[in-house]
Parts: structure tokens; C-alpha cells; sequence
């Protein structure tokens, strides 16, 4: 391990997408099959509850391709001009799977607000009780489905996603009261349970709002901060760590940190103690990706901020 010019690597996060894969395909197969049924029910028999689940479904469906087109994307080598990879495009999915909730819930709610205005006769209530009823049958399997994968490979987004299938097995649950309701006379609790549908699909679209936000902040699990702080303090040789900053970037926890060592080292000890805590700080947290700033000893010094570089620098870096 003497030289530092040659074969040395730093430790960087894997990406095993092989079963999130599959499960994307799965889900979104099965997912799409039950809104189809749901859909095409709901014309048959005029239910507003059931459009408004098989549209609540078809939108998870397109969630799954944004999903599916995400997980591709993110393994793409970096290039100059996405020099840090794609990773980030898990928050543009994100944005992407809002705009999708949005219109879903516009189309549920101006169905389902339509018919409490203007009250319709039902029929072939029995094909749309079963297609809801296909519709919770879906949505549990592809939930449990989701979630066994999404933990397994620490995807917290198919995990997440396994989750939402859980509750949309709820909400199918309430398209088949609804339009069960409607068929033995009581017409007005197809459209409330539509108008319940459109509300749970605002509630899912709120929580993406949120995670979009935070990712936006760079927002972290404060504990993961300490985390990875007192991983670096624990190696041998470093003397302080501070200006500790972790945000995510896909799956990948991008750290920053300042660590003191003894100033009369060599490069080639300031590198091999870098290395050390890069595989410290990556056995305590196996996401983390390490950017260490070398500081010679534990003196109070100040760096300049980006932006706001110090008025006697020689080099401006923009030029
Ligand atoms: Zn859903
Ligand atoms: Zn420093
Ligand atoms: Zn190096």
C-alpha cells in the first residue's frame, strides 16, 4: 500500500437492481391488468368509486415505468456533463410520479362530484364489484411483492412504493363498498366513496410532495450525520473531524468533511488515514460517499466560501 500514484480505490455504493427490476415489472403487470378491469367496468356499469380506483391503479402503473425508467437510468456510467452520475434522477421520477398523481385525482374527483351532482342509475353492478375486488387482490400481493425487494436491496423507494400498494388495497376495498352500496339502493355512496378515493389519493400525493422537499433541502436523518461524524473520529491518527455535510444523491449518501491529522505527515499518510476513515465511515454506513478535506492539525483556521472567495486568492477559479 506504499504508493499513492497507482492502483488505489476508493470505496463507492453498489447498485443491485436485477430484482427491483423484476418487481417493477411484476407490480405494474398485475397493477395494470386490475385498472383495466376496473376501468372498463366502471364504463360498463357507471360507478364513479370504481373509475376512480382503476384510475388511482392506472396511475400507479405509470409510477411503475417512471420507476422502471429510473433504475435504468441511474446505473448509466457518469459522463462530463452528469459528472456525478445519474443517481439524482430519482428525484426528477419523483416530480415526474406528482404531475402524474395530480392529473389522476383531477379526473377522480370531477367524476365523482359529477355524479353526487347528477345522481345516475347503475347496472351490471356484479362485474364491477368483482373488478374492484381484483383490485384489492393486486394491490396486497404487489405490496407485500414490493416490499420484501425494496428492503432487501435497500431501495427506499420500491419499499415506499410496497407500502402505498398496502393502503391502495384499502382504498379498492372502498370502491367495492361504494358501488356494493350503490346496487342495493343506496345510489349516493358511489360518488362518496369516489370523492373518499380522490382524498386518499391527495393524501399519497401530499407525502411525495414532502419527500420532493426534502430532497430539494438536501435533507438527511440528523443521526446519520453523527453517524458517520463519530465513524470518521474513531480512526487512529485523526486528531478532529468537522464541517460535516451529507445529502443524498439518489441512493448515495455524498459526505463532506473536514479531518485533522498530525501536520508533519506525508501526503502518502494524509491519503492512507483518508482511505481509513472512507472504510470506517462505509462499514457504519454502507451508502455513505466520502469527499474528506485534509486539515494539517487541530488549529482554528477558516476556508473560503464557494462564491465568496478570499480577496487576495491568486487563482479565480471560474476563469
Ligand atoms: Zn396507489
Ligand atoms: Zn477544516
Ligand atoms: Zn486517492
Amino acid at each position: 500500500m506504499g504508493r499513492v500514484s497507482a492502483g488505489h480505490s476508493h470505496s463507492s455504493a453498489h447498485y443491485g437492481n436485477k430484482d427491483a427490476v423484476r418487481a417493477v415489472i411484476v407490480s405494474a403487470v398485475a397493477l395494470g391488468l386490475a385498472a383495466l378491469a376496473e376501468i372498463t367496468a366502471s364504463v360498463v356499469s357507471g360507478s364513479a368509486s370504481v373509475l376512480a380506483d382503476g384510475l388511482h391503479n392506472a396511475g400507479d402503473v405509470l409510477t411503475s415505468f417512471i420507476l422502471l425508467f429510473t433504475f435504468a437510468l441511474v446505473r448509466r456510467p457518469a459522463t462530463r456533463r452528469f459528472s456525478s452520475g445519474y443517481g439524482r434522477f430519482e428525484d426528477v421520477a419523483t416530480l415526474l410520479i406528482i404531475v402524474v398523481i395530480i392529473v389522476t385525482a383531477a379526473v377522480a374527483a370531477a367524476e365523482s362530484v359529477s355524479k353526487l351532482i347528477h345522481p345516475v342509475t347503475y347496472s351490471n353492478i356484479p362485474l364491477s364489484l368483482g373488478a374492484a375486488l381484483i383490485g384489492v387482490i393486486a394491490n396486497l400481493g404487489v405490496s407485500e411483492y414490493k416490499l420484501r425487494v425494496g428492503r432487501g436491496i435497500g431501495s427506499e423507494s420500491l419499499a415506499a412504493d410496497g407500502v402505498h400498494s398496502r393502503i391502495d388495497a384499502l382504498v379498492s376495498a372502498a370502491a367495492f363498498v361504494g358501488i356494493g352500496l350503490a346496487g342495493a339502493g343506496l345510489a349516493i355512496a358511489d360518488p362518496i366513496a369516489g370523492i373518499v378515493i380522490t382524498l386518499a389519493i391527495v393524501f399519497v400525493l401530499a407525502g411525495t410532495v414532502k419527500q420532493l422537499f426534502y430532497r430539494m433541502m438536501d435533507a438527511v436523518d440528523p443521526t446519520i450525520v453523527d453517524e458517520i461524524a463519530n465513524a470518521a473520529s474513531s480512526v487512529s491518527g485523526v486528531l478532529q473531524v468537522h464541517d460535516v455535510r451529507v445529502r443524498w444523491v439518489g441512493r448515495e449518501l455524498v459526505a463532506v468533511m473536514h479531518v485533522a491529522m498530525n501536520p508533519k505527515c506525508t501526503l502518502e499518510d494524509a491519503h492512507a488515514l483518508a482511505m481509513r476513515v472512507e472504510s470506517a465511515v462505509c462499514q457504519q454506513v454502507p451508502a455513505a460517499r466520502l469527499e474528506i478535506h485534509m486539515d494539517p492539525g487541530t488549529a482554528k483556521h477558516k476556508h473560503a466560501l464557494v462564491g465568496t472567495p478570499e480577496p487576495n486568492e491568486e487563482h479565480d477559479p471560474s476563469s
